[in-house]
């Protein structure tokens, strides 16, 4: 299981400074920050612990099981990301 991130991120890296096992990425200081649409969270580094969730502005931060159905897709492009 994993969080998810969704479209609405706006890559301000709150969810970053609040994540334990420094699993969301890419961050500003490594390759693909500008490139990317928004950040991602990596599957097996993510212990669910939630501590990202409330930290982030947009609400775009979901634990698996509840991603809204319109934002399916990025359950795959999160994981994808660390393909
Ligand atoms: S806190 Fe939310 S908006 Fe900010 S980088 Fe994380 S997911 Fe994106
Ligand atoms: S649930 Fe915890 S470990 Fe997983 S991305 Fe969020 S802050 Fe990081």
């Amino acid at each position: 299981m994993a969080y998810i991130i969704t479209d609405t991120c706006t890559k301000d890296e709150l969810c970053v400074e609040a994540c334990p096992t420094d699993c969301i990425h890419p961050k500003k200081d490594e390759e693909g920050f500008e490139a990317a649409t928004q950040l991602y969270v990596e599957p097996e580094g993510c212990i669910d612990c939630g501590a990202c969730v409330p930290v982030c502005p947009t609400n775009s931060i979901f634990i698996v099981d509840e991603v809204p159905a319109d934002k399916q897709e990025f359950i795959a492009k999160n994981a994808a990301h660390y393909a």
